[in-house]
């Protein structure tokens, strides 16, 4: 029989971090090892999670954590505040981090992947770890070949911190790498409020809407003439990320090291 993947949630009182702790508990191949979140220490991370209690209780400093629990991956549902140093710790640790928490800058993911090589470890960062996602961002690039004129709008719950969501950036990004530059809008466009026709990236348009009672979606619209195109996807429960999650655990071990960015780079 193979050794269990033994598994450290950090961030596993938060929404995701719940969510987390479900499904590798509920997954044969795999054992919680250790979980980490300052605000739930003392508390099982199962009852956290809404199931029985499993005896797993959360710590509140993620190096103790490591050192008592010798965990092989770390996944980080957190907060862009403390994420980067979360994977500086698990790397010189040796463990592999596997993080969704969003807000990492270019420099962020470039000093990470130094990190991870100098550590001889690899480490998976991806905004988004639903698969519809990812699809859409695929699709999104493909439509951008013959759809010059595109925008993307972003919808999520009130609470997340960072905006343009990495889905929508990363979304941008792989449009820009097929679209054709082209000026949107008319010449002549005026903003009466600051902000009202989004954030530019690339010459295209980035909109971010924050209301209690979403989770997390986007559009891609394209216009051309006489047609538009419009790709969208939901994640109306956090369970969407969980495939990709799982899929992530079982092969981030087997990659090479340094940072592999976005989840595309294991399932395409
Ligand atoms: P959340 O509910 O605020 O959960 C984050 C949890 O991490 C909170 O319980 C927080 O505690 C805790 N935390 C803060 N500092 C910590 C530390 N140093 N060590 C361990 N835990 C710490 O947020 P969420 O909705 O679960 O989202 C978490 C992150 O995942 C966000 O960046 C979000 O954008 C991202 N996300 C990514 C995906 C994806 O597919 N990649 C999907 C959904 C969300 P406090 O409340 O005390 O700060």
């Amino acid at each position: 029989m193979t050794a269990k993947i033994r598994v450290l949630v950090s961030g596993a009182g938060g929404r995701v971090g719940r969510e987390v702790v479900k499904a590798v508990l509920g997954d044969q191949a795999m054992q919680l090892v250790g979980v980490v979140d300052p605000w739930a220490v003392g508390k099982d991370a199962a009852v956290l999670a809404g199931l029985p209690a499993c005896g797993m209780t959360v710590q509140g400093d993620l190096a103790t954590a490591i050192q008592e629990s010798r965990p092989e991956v770390m996944v980080d549902f957190t907060n862009p505040a403390v994420v980067r140093e979360n994977i500086r710790v698990a790397l010189q640790a040796k463990v592999s981090p596997v993080v969704g928490t969003t807000g990492l800058t270019d420099n962020d993911l470039l000093e990470i992947d130094g990190w991870a090589k100098e550590d001889a470890t690899s480490c998976l960062v991806a905004p988004n770890f639903a698969v519809g996602a990812l699809l859409m961002i695929r699709f999104a690039q493909e439509a951008a070949r013959f759809f010059p004129h595109v925008e993307i709008i972003e919808l999520h719950h009130d609470q997340k911190l960072d905006a343009p969501s990495g889905t929508a950036l990363k979304t941008a990004e792989a449009i820009s790498r097929e679209r054709k530059q082209v000026r949107q809008g008319h010449p002549d466009e005026k903003e009466r409020f600051a902000g009202v026709r989004g954030g530019e990236f690339a010459g295209m348009r980035l909109h971010s809407i924050r209301l209690p009672g979403l989770i997390a979606h986007q559009e891609v619209i394209f216009g051309g003439v006489g047609q538009t195109l419009t790709i969208r996807h939901d994640s109306t429960s956090r369970e969407s990320f969980m495939p990709g999650v799982l899929l992530a655990i079982q092969r981030i071990r087997s990659i090479r090291e340094g940072l592999v960015y976005g989840l595309e780079k294991l399932i395409f």
